[in-house]
Protein backbone atom coordinates (compact mmCIF):
# COMPACT_ATOMS: atom_id res chain seq x y z
CA UNK A 1 0.00 0.00 0.00
CA UNK A 2 0.87 3.60 -0.51
CA UNK A 3 3.01 5.11 2.34
CA UNK A 4 1.09 7.98 2.25
CA UNK A 5 -2.37 6.14 1.86
CA UNK A 6 -0.81 3.93 4.48
CA UNK A 7 -0.28 7.60 7.28
CA UNK A 8 -4.13 8.39 6.03
CA UNK A 9 -5.46 5.16 7.08
CA UNK A 10 -4.21 4.70 10.66
CA UNK A 11 -6.13 6.49 12.93
CA UNK A 12 -9.11 4.70 11.20
CA UNK A 13 -7.41 1.29 11.99
CA UNK A 14 -6.14 1.61 14.97
CA UNK A 15 -9.96 2.98 16.02
CA UNK A 16 -11.52 -0.57 14.19
CA UNK A 17 -8.73 -2.46 16.22
CA UNK A 18 -9.12 -1.18 19.42
CA UNK A 19 -13.28 -1.64 18.67
CA UNK A 20 -13.51 -4.90 16.88
CA UNK A 21 -9.57 -6.72 17.66
CA UNK A 22 -9.41 -10.10 18.68
CA UNK A 23 -9.56 -9.35 22.52
CA UNK A 24 -12.88 -8.06 21.98
CA UNK A 25 -15.22 -10.98 19.98
CA UNK A 26 -15.95 -14.49 21.38
CA UNK A 27 -13.20 -16.81 20.86
CA UNK A 28 -14.03 -20.65 20.51
CA UNK A 29 -10.95 -21.38 22.40
CA UNK A 30 -9.34 -20.29 25.24
CA UNK A 31 -6.35 -17.37 24.15
CA UNK A 32 -3.43 -15.78 26.58
CA UNK A 33 -2.28 -12.53 26.08
CA UNK A 34 1.02 -12.09 28.13
CA UNK A 35 2.29 -8.36 28.20
CA UNK A 36 5.91 -7.46 28.49
CA UNK A 37 6.61 -4.55 30.58
CA UNK A 38 10.13 -3.30 31.35
CA UNK A 39 10.50 0.52 33.32
CA UNK A 40 7.59 2.20 34.86
CA UNK A 41 8.80 6.14 35.49
CA UNK A 42 7.04 9.44 35.46
CA UNK A 43 7.75 11.68 32.72
CA UNK A 44 9.07 14.20 35.40
CA UNK A 45 11.86 11.37 36.61
CA UNK A 46 15.62 12.94 34.16
CA UNK A 47 15.56 8.22 34.34
CA UNK A 48 12.75 8.58 31.84
CA UNK A 49 14.33 10.66 29.44
CA UNK A 50 18.09 8.52 29.91
CA UNK A 51 16.06 5.30 28.22
CA UNK A 52 14.78 4.41 24.85
CA UNK A 53 10.77 4.79 24.35
CA UNK A 54 10.22 1.34 23.61
CA UNK A 55 11.27 0.35 27.26
CA UNK A 56 9.27 2.53 29.46
CA UNK A 57 5.82 3.46 30.21
CA UNK A 58 4.66 5.96 32.79
CA UNK A 59 2.30 5.46 36.17
CA UNK A 60 -0.55 7.13 34.93
CA UNK A 61 0.15 4.63 31.52
CA UNK A 62 0.28 1.78 33.64
CA UNK A 63 -2.61 2.57 35.83
CA UNK A 64 -4.78 3.21 32.74
CA UNK A 65 -3.86 -0.05 31.48
CA UNK A 66 -4.74 -2.20 34.46
CA UNK A 67 -8.26 -0.42 34.52
CA UNK A 68 -8.96 -1.36 30.76
CA UNK A 69 -7.70 -5.04 31.28
CA UNK A 70 -9.74 -5.61 33.96
CA UNK A 71 -12.60 -4.46 31.41
CA UNK A 72 -11.74 -6.84 28.79
CA UNK A 73 -9.73 -10.00 30.37
CA UNK A 74 -9.20 -12.03 33.22
CA UNK A 75 -6.26 -11.18 34.86
CA UNK A 76 -4.14 -14.20 35.88
CA UNK A 77 -0.90 -15.19 37.11
CA UNK A 78 1.11 -16.94 34.98
CA UNK A 79 2.24 -19.40 37.67
CA UNK A 80 -1.72 -20.07 38.04
CA UNK A 81 -2.23 -20.60 34.06
CA UNK A 82 0.84 -22.64 33.58
CA UNK A 83 -0.23 -24.82 36.21
CA UNK A 84 -3.89 -24.94 35.14
CA UNK A 85 -2.90 -26.20 31.50
CA UNK A 86 -0.50 -28.67 33.00
CA UNK A 87 -3.33 -29.71 35.09
CA UNK A 88 -5.62 -30.04 32.17
CA UNK A 89 -7.78 -27.58 33.95
CA UNK A 90 -10.64 -25.30 32.10
CA UNK A 91 -8.70 -22.22 30.98
CA UNK A 92 -10.44 -18.91 30.79
CA UNK A 93 -10.97 -17.81 26.90
CA UNK A 94 -9.35 -14.15 27.66
CA UNK A 95 -6.76 -14.60 29.92
CA UNK A 96 -3.91 -12.07 30.64
CA UNK A 97 -0.90 -11.96 31.94
CA UNK A 98 1.28 -9.45 33.28
CA UNK A 99 5.10 -9.13 33.12
CA UNK A 100 7.76 -7.18 33.79
CA UNK A 101 11.53 -7.70 32.85
CA UNK A 102 14.63 -7.30 34.59
CA UNK A 103 14.14 -6.06 38.25
CA UNK A 104 14.20 -2.26 37.40
CA UNK A 105 14.19 -0.64 40.82
CA UNK A 106 11.36 1.74 39.07
CA UNK A 107 8.97 -1.46 39.23
CA UNK A 108 9.20 -1.84 43.37
CA UNK A 109 8.85 2.16 43.17
CA UNK A 110 6.16 3.00 40.75
CA UNK A 111 4.53 -0.71 39.43
CA UNK A 112 4.02 -2.28 43.03
CA UNK A 113 2.06 0.71 44.20
CA UNK A 114 -0.56 0.17 41.33
CA UNK A 115 -0.81 -3.74 41.45
CA UNK A 116 -1.38 -3.58 44.92
CA UNK A 117 -3.89 -0.44 44.65
CA UNK A 118 -5.52 -2.56 40.96
CA UNK A 119 -5.07 -6.23 43.41
CA UNK A 120 -3.92 -7.26 39.85
CA UNK A 121 -0.87 -10.31 39.63
CA UNK A 122 2.16 -10.19 37.98
CA UNK A 123 5.48 -11.99 37.16
CA UNK A 124 8.75 -10.15 37.54
CA UNK A 125 11.94 -11.83 35.98
CA UNK A 126 14.96 -11.21 37.37
CA UNK A 127 18.71 -11.82 36.58
CA UNK A 128 19.65 -13.00 39.31
CA UNK A 129 23.32 -12.80 39.80
CA UNK A 130 22.50 -8.84 39.29
CA UNK A 131 20.11 -8.01 41.97
CA UNK A 132 21.45 -5.77 44.49
CA UNK A 133 24.65 -5.16 42.71
CA UNK A 134 25.48 -1.96 40.74
CA UNK A 135 25.33 -2.83 37.07
CA UNK A 136 24.42 -1.32 34.34
CA UNK A 137 22.81 -2.50 31.03
CA UNK A 138 25.17 -2.22 28.13
CA UNK A 139 22.19 -0.21 26.23
CA UNK A 140 22.33 1.80 29.16
CA UNK A 141 25.75 2.73 29.51
CA UNK A 142 25.68 3.24 25.29
CA UNK A 143 23.20 5.41 25.32
CA UNK A 144 24.46 7.41 28.66
CA UNK A 145 28.01 7.63 27.01
CA UNK A 146 26.39 8.88 23.46
CA UNK A 147 24.24 11.42 25.57
CA UNK A 148 27.39 12.48 27.25
CA UNK A 149 29.00 12.96 23.86
CA UNK A 150 31.61 10.65 25.15
CA UNK A 151 30.84 7.49 23.31
CA UNK A 152 30.97 7.60 19.30
CA UNK A 153 34.35 7.50 18.98
CA UNK A 154 35.05 5.17 21.76
CA UNK A 155 31.68 3.11 21.59
CA UNK A 156 31.25 2.52 17.78
CA UNK A 157 34.71 3.19 15.91
CA UNK A 158 38.00 2.47 18.04
CA UNK A 159 36.35 -0.21 20.33
CA UNK A 160 33.73 -1.99 18.45
CA UNK A 161 34.22 -1.01 15.22
CA UNK A 162 30.61 -1.49 13.67
CA UNK A 163 30.44 0.66 10.56
CA UNK A 164 27.99 3.22 9.21
CA UNK A 165 26.30 4.78 12.30
CA UNK A 166 25.45 8.37 12.06
CA UNK A 167 28.34 10.00 13.99
CA UNK A 168 26.41 13.68 14.66
CA UNK A 169 23.28 11.95 16.08
CA UNK A 170 21.70 11.77 19.36
CA UNK A 171 18.54 12.05 19.52
CA UNK A 172 16.67 8.73 21.34
CA UNK A 173 16.20 6.97 17.53
CA UNK A 174 20.04 7.20 16.56
CA UNK A 175 20.90 5.90 20.02
CA UNK A 176 18.52 3.00 19.48
CA UNK A 177 19.87 2.76 16.17
CA UNK A 178 23.19 2.29 17.25
CA UNK A 179 22.45 -0.47 20.23
CA UNK A 180 20.43 -2.09 17.70
CA UNK A 181 23.87 -2.35 15.66
CA UNK A 182 26.24 -3.40 18.41
CA UNK A 183 23.94 -6.15 19.01
CA UNK A 184 26.02 -7.95 16.49
CA UNK A 185 28.76 -8.48 19.05
CA UNK A 186 28.45 -11.04 21.95
CA UNK A 187 27.14 -9.36 25.64
CA UNK A 188 30.51 -10.39 26.66
CA UNK A 189 32.35 -8.57 23.68
CA UNK A 190 30.61 -5.74 24.83
CA UNK A 191 31.27 -5.39 28.32
CA UNK A 192 35.13 -6.07 27.32
CA UNK A 193 35.09 -2.92 25.21
CA UNK A 194 33.27 -1.14 27.45
CA UNK A 195 35.47 -2.24 30.33
CA UNK A 196 38.43 -1.38 28.67
CA UNK A 197 37.66 2.12 27.89
CA UNK A 198 36.54 2.42 31.48
CA UNK A 199 33.04 3.84 31.03
CA UNK A 200 32.28 5.10 34.33
CA UNK A 201 35.35 7.63 34.66
CA UNK A 202 33.93 8.59 31.33
CA UNK A 203 30.60 9.94 32.99
CA UNK A 204 30.33 13.44 34.52
CA UNK A 205 27.30 12.19 36.63
CA UNK A 206 27.23 8.43 37.88
CA UNK A 207 24.30 6.57 36.34
CA UNK A 208 21.29 6.03 39.10
CA UNK A 209 20.79 2.50 39.99
CA UNK A 210 19.37 0.06 37.56
CA UNK A 211 18.01 -2.73 39.33
CA UNK A 212 16.44 -3.36 43.02
CA UNK A 213 17.81 -5.58 45.97
CA UNK A 214 17.43 -8.43 47.68
CA UNK A 215 15.38 -6.57 50.21
CA UNK A 216 12.62 -5.03 47.66
CA UNK A 217 12.55 -8.13 45.17
CA UNK A 218 11.63 -9.93 48.21
CA UNK A 219 9.02 -7.25 49.32
CA UNK A 220 7.35 -7.42 46.02
CA UNK A 221 7.29 -11.36 46.29
CA UNK A 222 5.64 -10.65 50.03
CA UNK A 223 2.85 -8.69 48.68
CA UNK A 224 1.55 -11.63 47.05
CA UNK A 225 0.74 -9.93 44.13
CA UNK A 226 3.95 -10.42 42.82
CA UNK A 227 5.69 -13.85 41.31
CA UNK A 228 9.54 -13.86 40.48
CA UNK A 229 10.77 -15.80 37.38
CA UNK A 230 14.21 -16.09 36.05
CA UNK A 231 15.69 -13.98 33.36
CA UNK A 232 19.04 -15.29 33.55
CA UNK A 233 22.39 -14.77 36.08
CA UNK A 234 23.65 -11.96 33.90
CA UNK A 235 21.51 -11.31 31.12
CA UNK A 236 23.38 -12.87 28.32
CA UNK A 237 21.46 -13.80 25.14
CA UNK A 238 21.48 -17.22 25.31
CA UNK A 239 23.01 -17.63 21.29
CA UNK A 240 25.09 -20.61 20.41
CA UNK A 241 28.15 -17.52 21.19
CA UNK A 242 27.50 -19.45 24.81
CA UNK A 243 29.06 -22.38 25.75
CA UNK A 244 27.35 -25.39 27.58
CA UNK A 245 28.62 -24.69 30.56
CA UNK A 246 27.65 -21.07 30.50
CA UNK A 247 23.98 -22.07 29.07
CA UNK A 248 23.98 -24.57 32.35
CA UNK A 249 25.30 -21.63 34.43
CA UNK A 250 23.07 -18.97 33.21
CA UNK A 251 19.80 -21.18 33.04
CA UNK A 252 20.38 -23.33 35.98
CA UNK A 253 22.25 -21.57 38.49
CA UNK A 254 20.17 -18.68 38.20
CA UNK A 255 16.90 -20.63 39.33
CA UNK A 256 19.18 -21.76 42.33
CA UNK A 257 20.25 -18.36 43.23
CA UNK A 258 16.79 -16.85 43.17
CA UNK A 259 15.13 -19.91 45.39
CA UNK A 260 18.02 -20.02 47.85
CA UNK A 261 17.11 -16.28 48.24
CA UNK A 262 13.92 -15.75 47.78
CA UNK A 263 12.64 -19.20 49.86
CA UNK A 264 10.29 -19.97 47.09
CA UNK A 265 10.10 -22.05 43.89
CA UNK A 266 11.00 -20.40 40.41
CA UNK A 267 9.54 -22.08 37.86
CA UNK A 268 9.63 -19.75 35.21
CA UNK A 269 12.31 -18.66 32.74
CA UNK A 270 12.74 -15.55 30.54
CA UNK A 271 15.00 -15.72 27.51
CA UNK A 272 16.93 -12.46 27.73
CA UNK A 273 16.29 -10.23 24.20
CA UNK A 274 14.34 -13.12 22.87
CA UNK A 275 17.31 -15.47 21.91
CA UNK A 276 17.55 -18.59 22.38
CA UNK A 277 19.58 -21.20 21.16
CA UNK A 278 18.31 -25.08 20.17
CA UNK A 279 20.53 -25.88 23.14
CA UNK A 280 19.33 -22.74 25.70
CA UNK A 281 15.62 -23.96 24.90
CA UNK A 282 16.06 -27.72 25.78
CA UNK A 283 17.86 -26.49 28.88
CA UNK A 284 14.88 -24.05 29.72
CA UNK A 285 12.31 -27.56 29.09
CA UNK A 286 14.54 -29.62 31.47
CA UNK A 287 14.71 -27.05 33.96
CA UNK A 288 11.01 -24.72 34.19
CA UNK A 289 7.58 -25.08 34.01
CA UNK A 290 7.46 -22.45 31.33
CA UNK A 291 9.19 -19.54 29.46
CA UNK A 292 8.31 -16.66 27.47
CA UNK A 293 10.06 -14.76 24.22
CA UNK A 294 10.32 -11.40 22.70
CA UNK A 295 8.02 -12.98 20.04
CA UNK A 296 4.76 -10.60 19.37
CA UNK A 297 1.86 -12.79 19.80
CA UNK A 298 -1.14 -13.86 21.29
CA UNK A 299 -1.10 -17.38 22.61
CA UNK A 300 -3.51 -20.38 21.76
CA UNK A 301 -2.42 -23.14 24.18
CA UNK A 302 -3.39 -25.82 22.16
CA UNK A 303 -0.58 -25.17 19.19
CA UNK A 304 1.80 -23.36 21.33
CA UNK A 305 4.67 -24.80 23.43
CA UNK A 306 4.75 -23.25 26.79
CA UNK A 307 8.67 -22.83 26.70
CA UNK A 308 7.79 -20.54 23.96
CA UNK A 309 5.33 -18.09 25.18
CA UNK A 310 4.52 -15.38 23.08
CA UNK A 311 3.87 -11.55 24.05
CA UNK A 312 2.87 -8.30 23.33
CA UNK A 313 4.94 -5.46 24.01
CA UNK A 314 3.81 -2.37 25.27
CA UNK A 315 5.13 0.82 26.03
CA UNK A 316 4.08 4.74 26.28
CA UNK A 317 4.77 5.80 22.74
CA UNK A 318 2.32 3.09 21.61
CA UNK A 319 -0.33 2.82 24.65
CA UNK A 320 -0.65 6.09 25.95
CA UNK A 321 -4.67 6.32 25.08
CA UNK A 322 -7.06 3.77 25.52
CA UNK A 323 -7.92 3.77 21.88
CA UNK A 324 -4.43 2.93 21.45
CA UNK A 325 -3.97 0.26 24.17
CA UNK A 326 -7.14 -1.61 23.07
CA UNK A 327 -5.77 -1.71 19.84
CA UNK A 328 -2.27 -2.79 20.88
CA UNK A 329 -4.23 -5.64 22.39
CA UNK A 330 -6.24 -6.23 19.32
CA UNK A 331 -3.86 -8.55 17.09
CA UNK A 332 -4.06 -6.30 14.34
CA UNK A 333 -1.43 -4.14 14.62
ZN1 LIG B 1 15.87 -8.35 29.83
Amino acid sequence: MNKFLKQALKPLLVSSASRWGTHRRPSSEPRLWVLMYHRVLPVDDPRYHQEEPGMRVTPETLGMHLEELKRHFDIVSLTSWVKAHQQGKQLPRHACAITFDDGWLDNFEYALPLLKAHRVPATLFAVAEKIGTDFQFWPNIVAALLLEGAGHQMVEDRVLGVPGIDQTGRSPERIAACIKKLKVYTDRQIFDALDNMHWRQRLSTPMSPALMSWAQLREMQASGWVDIGSHTCTHQRLTTALSSSELEREIVESRVRLERELGTSVNLFCFPNGDYSAQALSLVKAHYDAAVTTQKGINRPRSNGLHELVRVGVHNDISDTRRRFNARLSGWL
